[in-house]
């Protein structure tokens, strides 16, 4: 009876993973999504802890006391880190508990290895008979501690603490250090008595890790985050497979196969192969500096209270939001605006680039949090229809998403990236802090076209500024 409850709790469990996946691809029920799939895993989590009974034995998990406690506290870490963290932080989070995930799958298959080389020796089962069981532990160590730590990496990197290490001929080292290790599993589920190689491969594992993601640029974090998430994907279904967990089996490749497809996503949006992010070492500590005037020519600056005037006179008012938006924590002073523009009879809308920020839907994310409303966020080709009936493009602290050099620069990096095209408006305001560049460390020619103005300062500061300006006209 226990197992048929059991079954029927992870057969809920999996379609509230798969519901509430479909749901996260749209803001108005991303939040909902992500309450049915935790939902869903709690019933998986309960379920397990009070259901499932050993095949052998018959009996409970027990160890009660071991598991609540490790639930509280990992649960009172989870709940005080996600409330405390910053949205521009949220990538750094994912990295540590990503990690964390890659890490509990290697563990899985460190632990599983001793009770079957114990079985051995004891003679309860025999070394061949088990070595499809070890070929899924070797698996799920290499990708555990491949993506633990690597992930541990990643974080570092956004975190600052970690700056970019290369050396010459790592790229050969790296497959070396993989084949041997590869080569250790290969032996080792060949001949499952030679437990020592479970430590060569666990110690192999984390220093490709390691080494693996050294080199990439701090920029291209989110890309190579969203691979070990796949990657901890991967070990998990390892993890199902060798419990014989069906519903680990399928979150696993869920998680496996939605990060590979962000991934794939996220490279398409750059316009960059998934090989050119790995080792291609793009807008890591890059610090080309523009001056106020360069080969480009000379720049143009607007006052507050004259882009209030120009605002506030328009009829269309298309707000471009980027990473900078999201550093200054502008959001809600940006819906202010807004609606202060909209009082005066000025229609509002937002223009999102699908890599502005520093993750996947990171702009939607961030003002949907401000509550503006989701009908007046225009996805890229919507936008780009748009801006020739603008009368203002306010860009508040983004950059490379409006950079033109992607469409007339084959040279630049991010040439072939689609782009927000700002300039088919008739007038452009860019704010940000100077002239420094964006992510991929380039200069930006918009920003000394003739119809574009600067308006210099923090995002936010200069936002409530202009809700001043505009109010007082
Ligand atoms: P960018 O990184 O190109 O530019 C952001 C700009 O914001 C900077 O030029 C900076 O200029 C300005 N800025 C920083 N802080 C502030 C502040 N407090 N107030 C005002 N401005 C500020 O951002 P975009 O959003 O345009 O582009 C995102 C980039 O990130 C793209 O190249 C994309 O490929 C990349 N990327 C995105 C991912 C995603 O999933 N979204 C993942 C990986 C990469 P200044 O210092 O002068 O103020």
């Amino acid at each position: 009876m226990g197992f048929n409850i059991l079954t029927l709790c992870y057969l809920i469990a999996s379609v509230t993973f798969i519901l509430g996946l479909k749901m996260l691809s749209n803001p108005a029920t991303a939040r909902r999504g992500n309450l049915l799939a935790a939902f869903g895993m709690g019933i998986a989590i309960l379920g397990t802890i009070f259901l499932y009974t050993s095949h052998d034995t018959g009996e409970h998990l027990g160890n009660y006391p071991w598991i609540f406690g490790g639930l509280l506290i990992g649960g009172i870490i989870g709940t005080l880190a996600a409330k405390k963290v910053k949205m521009t932080a949220m990538p750094e989070m994912v990295s540590m508990f990503n990690g964390m995930g890659g890490a509990c799958a290697a563990l899985i298959s460190v632990v599983e290895f001793g009770h079957l080389s114990k079985e051995i020796t004891d003679g309860v089962v025999t070394a061949a008979s088990v070595q499809p069981t070890v070929l899924i532990i070797v698996l799920g160590l290499i990708i555990g501690s491949v993506s633990f730590a690597g992930s541990m990496i990643a974080w570092g990197k956004l975190n600052g603490k970690v700056s970019d290490f290369s050396f010459t001929g790592q790229n050969i080292l790296n497959l070396v250090i993989l084949a041997v290790a590869l080569t250790a599993g290969a032996y080792l589920v060949y001949d499952p008595t030679q437990s020592v190689l479970l430590y060569v491969i666990l110690g192999l594992s984390l220093v490709y890790g390691i080494l693996f993601v050294m080199p990439i640029g701090g920029a291209d974090m989110p890309v190579v985050i969203s691979l070990l998430n796949s990657f901890t994907g991967v070990a998990a279904a390892c993890g199902g497979f060798l419990y014989d967990n069906k519903v680990m089996l399928t979150g696993g490749i869920l998680v496996g196969a939605a990060g590979t497809l962000l991934t794939i996503l996220m490279c398409k949006a750059m316009n960059r192969s998934l090989l050119n992010v790995l080792i291609g070492s793009f807008g890591g500590s890059k610090t080309a500096v523009a001056g106020a005037s360069s080969d480009m020519g000379q720049i143009k600056e607007i006052s507050l209270s004259d882009a209030a005037m120009v605002m506030s006179y328009a009829n269309k008012v298309m707000i471009v939001p980027g990473y900078g938006l999201a550093v200054a924590q502008a959001q809600h002073v940006c819906h202010e605006l807004e609606k202060i523009l909209e009082e005066k009879g000025v229609e509002v809308k937002y223009a999102i680039h699908p890599v502005a920020g520093r993750m996947p839907g990171h702009m939607n994310v961030l003002l949907a949090e401000a509550d503006v409303p989701y009908e007046k966020l225009l996805e890229m080709e919507d936008a780009n229809d748009e801006f020739k009936t603008c009368d203002v493009v306010l860009i508040l602290g983004a950059n490379d998403v409006v950079n033109p050099a992607a469409k007339n620069d084959p040279a630049s990096p991010i040439y072939g990236m689609p782009i927000l095209e700002v300039e088919l408006a008739k007038t452009v305001i860019v704010n940000k802090r100077s002239m420094k560049p964006g992510y991929a460390g380039i200069e930006n020619a918009l920003f000394f076209q003739p119809k574009t103005s600067m308006l210099f300062g923090d995002a936010k500061k200069v936002l409530q500024d202009l809700c001043a300006e505009v109010k007082a006209i």
